[in-house]
């Protein structure tokens, strides 16, 4: 068995994963790159494993079950447990669209990758991150997920239902699993990395993904005696 620590990001080949994957790698975890595309899953682990990280693609769409179960068993067989899980794959396709002309097809493919895929992911990796001494599970939100952000009357948030409304079950989803699991040592936070130049807006956001992973490395580092069923960006607690 391997004795350095594990962890699992999905969405890991670009962006706000594949650097959150770099600086887990750099504090000396053992990263599994989740990649829904084989090609793009390699081409990030030959860049950290030129960087001298130790990295490992792990083919996994967050919507098709059956990738999440192999690799699930993958990692029990490697490695036994996992140490971390970052659910980071997400998507935004709304762009612009107002509430009443969302279409439903759009709210619901939201949906299937930024809520339904992240809890398939959760559920059959928390058999293994029970196994790890102690276990983090770092939920990517967004600040948009939060509803008081979003109902200020002074509200500068994007109007964007699907996506919006996603990482509100998100952070729902925290606040369920981290009440399951709040005797044991697994800790379960939601992160708002902030708003970040990557592939999902456009590259418009205005802050860097080294900036962006500092709140998710730090959730997914936490001691004992951090905090569990929380949501935080790097400047301290977001309101729910
Ligand atoms: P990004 O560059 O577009 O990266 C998104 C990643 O998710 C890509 O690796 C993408 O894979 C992957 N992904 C999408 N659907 C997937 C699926 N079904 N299965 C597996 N992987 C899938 O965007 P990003 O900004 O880094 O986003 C990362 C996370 O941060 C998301 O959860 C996003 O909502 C959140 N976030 C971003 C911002 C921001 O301003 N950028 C702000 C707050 C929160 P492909 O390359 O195959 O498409």
């Amino acid at each position: 068995m391997n004795h350095q620590k594990t962890a699992l990001i999905t969405g890991a080949n670009k962006g706000i994963g594949f650097e959150t994957a770099r600086r887990l790698g750099i504090n000396g975890f053992e990263v599994l790159l989740g990649s829904r595309d084989g090609q793009r899953g390699m081409k990030a682990q030959s860049v950290l494993k030129t960087e001298g990280l130790n990295a490992r693609f792990l083919l996994l769409d967050v919507t098709k079950q059956d990738t999440i179960d192999a690799a699930a068993s993958f990692i029990e067989q490697e490695y036994g447990s996992l140490d971390v899980l970052v659910n980071n794959a997400g998507i935004s396709l709304e762009k612009g669209i107002s509430p009443s002309r969302l279409e439903t097809a759009v709210l619901k493919e939201t949906f299937e990758t930024n809520f339904f895929g992240l809890f398939a992911v959760t559920r059959a990796m928390i058999p293994l991150l029970i196994k790890s001494e102690g276990g983090r599970i770092v939920n990517v939100s967004s600040g948009l997920g939060s509803l008081e952000r979003n109902s200020s009357p002074e509200s500068a948030s994007l109007l964007a239902l699907a996506y919006n409304s996603s990482k509100t079950a998100v952070n729902a989803m925290t606040v369920q699993f981290a009440r399951e699991f709040k005797n044991t040592p697994l800790k379960i936070n939601s992160a708002a990395p902030g708003y970040t130049a990557t592939d999902l807006n456009g590259f418009r956001g205005t802050r860097t993904v080294q900036q962006a992973s500092v709140v998710i490395v730090r959730l997914a580092t936490l001691d004992e005696n951090g905090p569990t069923g929380g949501f935080f960006e790097d400047t301290g607690p977001v309101p729910w």
